[in-house]
C-alpha cells in the first residue's frame, strides 16, 4: 500500500493564498478545510495536508512530523532549519533589505557599522552582517519594523520589501539588499521514502515553469523563417509546420512570458503575422 504523503501548508499570512491556488491548479484536488479545522486531504492523491504558521512549517518539516511543506526561503534561514529545498515556487518574493531614515547620510551596507538595526530577522542580519564584517547591534522586534528609526528604538531597519511602498510610507530609505527570498517547496533532509515526494515537486514543478512560459504560435514566409526563429528566446527547437498557402509556414514555440513584450514587435518587424500567445497550464522538460 502506497504510503500518505503529509504536506504542511500556510494556515494564513501572504503565502496561504497562492499555495492553495497552486496546489489546485496541480490538479490534486485539496479539500477545503473547514473552519479552525487544521487537517485536510486531497481528494485526486494520498496527501494529507496540515494547515500551520508559514514559519513553524520549516521546524515541521525538519523534525519530521510532516514528509513535505511549503514556506519562504527566509523562514527556513531565521529558523537556521536544516531541511532540503525541494523546488523554488515562484511566488512570495521579496528581498530583506537594510534602510535608514530619509535624512540619514548611509549610502550602503557598510554604512551599518556601529549602528544599532531593529529586524523581525536577527539570526539571518546578524550572520550576513558578521560575513561583511559589519559590527552592529541588531535588536528583534516581532512587528511593525518599520517605524523603529521614528520611536527612537533604532538607527535603521532590516525589513522584507516587496514593492518598497511600505518603506516610503514610513520615510525610510532602502540602502541595500541582504537576501533574496520566494515561496518554496521543503522536504526533510536525509528522508528515505522519496517516492511521493519526487511526485509531488514534479507535479507542482510541471505548473511552476508553466506559468512562467507562454505558448507561441505565428506564421511567416518561408524566405524569413531563419531570420524569425533567430529572434525566439526559446530553448529547445521550435515547431515548423507548411499551411495550405504555399511559401507560409506556421512556428510554433514555448517562449518565457517574461519575454512575450519585447518579443512582439521584433516578429512583427519580421514580417509574421496571425500571431498569438496561450498561456500553458503544464509543462515538464
Ligand atoms: P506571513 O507573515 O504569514 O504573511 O508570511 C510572511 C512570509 O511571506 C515572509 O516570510 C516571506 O517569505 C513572504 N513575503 C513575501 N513578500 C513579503 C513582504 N513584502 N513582506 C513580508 N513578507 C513577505
Amino acid at each position: 500500500m502506497n504510503r500518505r504523503l503529509t504536506l504542511a501548508l500556510p494556515s494564513k499570512g501572504r503565502l496561504r493564498e497562492p499555495s492553495w491556488t497552486l496546489l489546485e491548479a496541480s490538479g490534486v484536488d485539496p479539500q477545503e478545510p473547514g473552519e479552525r479545522v487544521l487537517q485536510s486531504h486531497c481528494r485526486n492523491a494520498d496527501i494529507d495536508l496540515l494547515f500551520v504558521r508559514a514559519d513553524d512549517v520549516p521546524e515541521y518539516v525538519q523534525d519530521g512530523v510532516v514528509d513535505c511543506g511549503i514556506t519562504g526561503l527566509d523562514l527556513i534561514d531565521e529558523r537556521q532549519c536544516n531541511v532540503e529545498v525541494l523546488l523554488r515556487l515562484g511566488f512570495g518574493k521579496c528581498s530583506l533589505q537594510a534602510a535608514v531614515p530619509l535624512e540619514d547620510d548611509a549610502v550602503g551596507i557598510d554604512d551599518l557599522k556601529g549602528r544599532r538595526i531593529a529586524t523581525s530577522h536577527p539570526r539571518i542580519t546578524s550572520s550576513i552582517l558578521a560575513e561583511r564584517g559589519i559590527d552592529a547591534d541588531v535588536v528583534r522586534v516581532g512587528g511593525a519594523v518599520e517605524i523603529s528609526p521614528r520611536l527612537g528604538l533604532a538607527d535603521a531597519i532590516v525589513d522584507l520589501v516587496s514593492t518598497g511602498s511600505t518603506l516610503r510610507t514610513n520615510g525610510l530609505r532602502s540602502i541595500g539588499t541582504l537576501f533574496e527570498s520566494e515561496a518554496v517547496l521543503i522536504g526533510r533532509r536525509g528522508s528515505e521514502d522519496l517516492v511521493a515526494r519526487n511526485v509531488l515537486t514534479m507535479v507542482l514543478g510541471s505548473v511552476t515553469n508553466a506559468r512562467a512560459n507562454r505558448y507561441l504560435l505565428c506564421n511567416v514566409n518561408k524566405d524569413r523563417l531563419a531570420e524569425l526563429t533567430a529572434l525566439l528566446p526559446t530553448q529547445g527547437s521550435p515547431t515548423v509546420m507548411d499551411l495550405a498557402t504555399p511559401g507560409v509556414v506556421a512556428v510554433h514555440a514555448l517562449v518565457p512570458a517574461a519575454d512575450i513584450w519585447s518579443l512582439l514587435p521584433k516578429l512583427e518587424a519580421c514580417g509574421a503575422s496571425s500571431i498569438l500567445t496561450l498561456p500553458v497550464e503544464r509543462m515538464v522538460p
